[in-house]
């Protein structure tokens, strides 16, 4: 596709259900958080760079990312989270490029949890943000995780750590208000879509 959509939102605003929504229409979905993972896959160049840089105790027996004991390396020192960064940020950007470029579907959503945090808004011809008030926000996701052992505490600390509310919308050129049911929240999808193929009609092919 031409025409990229990125989609974000806070944790549990309901991107993951937008998503799905979207992808019911026929529209190809590139998650980031996938791509993420995707890049330290076993057998990946950026896996094989980690583990030189790090030492084979960054990786599991089985060969995969050992992901605790690297979240350890860079919380302790800065610099070892500067490199980390340096080699992924790249990585992810060229994949979320290759992916969205490659989608068949007239538009396609590109979603990315901290789009506006990344400074990532760039890459995209629009900006959807799913937004919810922070009391709904954070009751779906403790609900969502609490068997996962995420409690309120955590949640809060995490949503403290993201964008705020206003912060998001601030650069929204689309809002869904998932403040309500799904049925509201699918309604409003189907909105979107309809203007969605209309501006991927008017935006001109970029040279292949
Ligand atoms: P994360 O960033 O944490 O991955 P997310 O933004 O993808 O979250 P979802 O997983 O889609 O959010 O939604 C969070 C939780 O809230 C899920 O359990 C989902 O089923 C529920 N939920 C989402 N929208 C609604 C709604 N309109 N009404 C009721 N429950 C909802």
């Amino acid at each position: 596709s031409d025409f990229v959509v990125g989609l974000t939102g806070g944790i549990g605003s309901g991107k993951t259900t937008v998503t799905n929504l979207f992808a019911e229409h026929g529209i190809t979905i590139v998650d980031a958080d996938i791509i993420a993972r995707e890049v330290v896959a076993v057998g990946s160049s950026g896996l094989q760079q980690i583990a030189h840089h790090f030492g084979k105790d960054v990786l599991l027996k089985s060969g995969e990312l050992n992901r605790p004991k690297l979240r350890e390396i860079v919380f302790a020192k800065p610099e070892h989270k500067a490199w980390l960064d340096a080699l992924l940020h790249p990585l992810i950007r060229e994949q979320m490029q290759l992916q969205t470029k490659q989608a068949s579907s007239a538009y396609c959503i590109l979603s990315v949890p901290l789009l506006v945090e990344n400074s990532l808004v760039h890459m995209v011809n629009r900006v959807l943000v799913v937004d919810v008030d922070e009391n709904t926000q954070l009751k779906r996701a403790v609900s969502r995780d609490s068997a996962q052992g995420s409690d309120e505490a955590t949640i809060k600390a995490i949503m403290q750590n993201q964008c705020t509310r206003q912060e998001r919308l601030a650069v929204a050129d689309d809002v869904v208000n998932n403040n309500h049911s799904e049925a509201d929240l699918s309604a409003q999808v189907d909105t979107l879509h309809t203007k969605y193929l209309t501006l991927a009609s008017q935006t001109p092919r970029s040279p292949t």
